[in-house]
């Protein structure tokens, strides 16, 4: 085997490319591991041993769930230490930071905006006025150069960003003019809050837009920003009817409520032939060439599902793993008699996505590969028996396949992606039962068959 430890890993770790194929070495990594992780957190390194020792046993769920996510990052800081991989890491966790502008206003949209014009018709809405306002105001205030984006044509991330901004600054008015619970004593507003406020209120000014008289009377800088934020609040429930350019945006997505008499759903396109249905016209792929399996999501569809999740490991709820019960502990079924029995690995689901959403996805992968070391085949395009048992059951389920595919394909972009996926096969200290191979005990199997029974039989028997 060519040894190419010299740019494959960290030169000072004592390891190389050979070692990680060799049951005796893997036994000194895990060691090193141990002693790493002492060194980082000695009390959750006792936690981690405590669990390993009794092998779970006397240990909640929760408690267990607990321990593998604090061992998880841990070990992720470790093997990007083995693999020199501070420079990708650092940009997964400044790619959680800018994508969260998103979710955060998506949350704001959906919990307040759209709920406020519920019951209003859109079509009513006077489109380019709101957006002339809108234009006025972006250009006054929020030129997308003050977002510093690396994609600059990022229309929803900067939307985003600008409106939280906005909404910031008019609880900054607020709270100094109408006063507000959470508002500090003697709150005083910050300097450079008065400086882009003066600015948008200037510039509507200029334009005409603020009147001091008539519909739009205002008092004070506070009733002006309120009356900004309004429009801005009808401009943005519009665009979603008036620009087709926003209509994969992941803020005006809303799970759709399920239906489980129409799953697949379809058209007829000649009423006089019931029987003749096809599905939606939007949703239809011509399966050209070898080009036979389905797009996958991109970043942002993916990071909109770890959030959508509710982590229900913290609650022993992860039906997603464990499977839905009764309240006498037998298994539910769903309004189409399937029972729900959740992952059929008991997959650490919620623990994954949890630690995905923190923007480490080599832990996701850890905690993943603990129950499920071939996840190659399975994801998004084989199963979804944990999808099927989400605690979601009357609106659309966290898509978990799409989520954990993402996490193997983060991995498989790093530098050495495959070696690094390879690696926790083999060796995983999450993994109490087994962290690392046994040494060769002369014993050979034939195994027949090599479908994904036969795949995962031969890697457990290597173990
Ligand atoms: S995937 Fe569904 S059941 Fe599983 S933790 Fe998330 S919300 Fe809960």
């Amino acid at each position: 085997m060519k040894n190419i430890n010299a740019d494959f890993l960290n030169p000072e770790s004592g390891y190389s490319y050979e070692d990680l194929y060799d049951p005796r070495r893997l036994k000194d990594l895990a060691d090193d591991f141990d002693k790493f992780f002492k060194k980082k957190n000695m009390n959750k390194f006792d936690d981690f041993s405590r669990y390993r020792n009794s092998n779970g046993k006397g240990l909640s769920d929760l408690e267990i769930s607990n321990i593998l996510i604090d061992s998880s990052f841990i070990l992720s800081e470790f093997l990007v230490d083995l693999f020199s991989l501070e420079k990708e890491q650092t940009k997964f966790i400044k790619e959680i930071e800018s994508e969260k502008k998103i979710l955060d206003f998506k949350s704001v949209f959906q919990k307040k905006i759209l709920k406020k014009y519920k019951d209003q018709d859109i079509q009513k809405f006077n489109w380019n006025e709101l957006d002339s306002f809108a234009d006025l105001v972006r250009q006054t205030a929020f030129t997308e150069h003050d977002f510093n984006f690396e994609n600059k044509n990022d229309e929803e991330k900067y939307t985003a960003g600008f409106f939280l901004e906005l909404i910031e600054i008019e609880k900054n008015y607020r709270w100094f003019y109408a006063g507000d619970k959470f508002a500090p004593e003697n709150f005083s507003i910050p300097e450079e809050v008065k400086i882009k406020a003066g600015k948008i209120i200037s510039s509507l000014k200029s334009a005409g837009i603020i009147k001091t008289d008539g519909k739009n009377e205002v008092q004070n800088d506070h009733d002006i920003l309120n009356f900004i934020l309004a429009e801005m609040e009808k401009w943005i429930i519009a665009k979603r009817t008036f620009d087709p350019n926003v209509k994969n945006w992941i803020i005006y997505k809303e799970p759709e409520k399920l239906d489980f008499n129409h799953l697949v759903k379809y058209e007829h396109q000649d009423n006089s032939l019931k029987e003749f249905m096809q599905g939606s016209q939007d949703k239809l792929r011509h399966r050209l060439g070898f080009k036979l399996t389905d797009k996958r999501m991109n970043k942002r569809q993916v990071l909109n599902e770890v959030d959508y999740c509710m982590y229900c490991h913290d609650r022993e709820k992860d039906s997603c793993s464990k499977g839905l019960n009764d309240r006498f502990g037998k298994k539910k079924m769903n309004p189409i008699g399937i029972e729900l029995n959740g992952c059929p690995l008991n997959e650490k689901i919620s623990e994954m996505q949890f630690v995905r959403k923190q923007g480490f996805p080599i832990a996701s992968l850890a905690l993943v590969i603990i129950d499920n070391p071939s996840v190659p085949g399975t994801g998004h395009r084989i199963c979804n028996d944990c999808m099927k048992s989400c605690i979601f059951q009357t609106q659309e389920p966290v898509n978990i396949p799409e989520v954990e595919t993402n996490v193997l394909t983060d991995i498989f972009k790093l530098p050495y992606g495959y070696e690094i996926y390879s690696l926790l096969t083999r060796w995983n200290p999450l993994n109490i039962k087994r962290p690392y191979p046994l040494p060769y005990k002369g014993k050979n199997v034939l195994v027949v068959g090599m479908g994904p029974a036969g795949y995962t039989v031969s890697h457990y028997l290597l173990k």
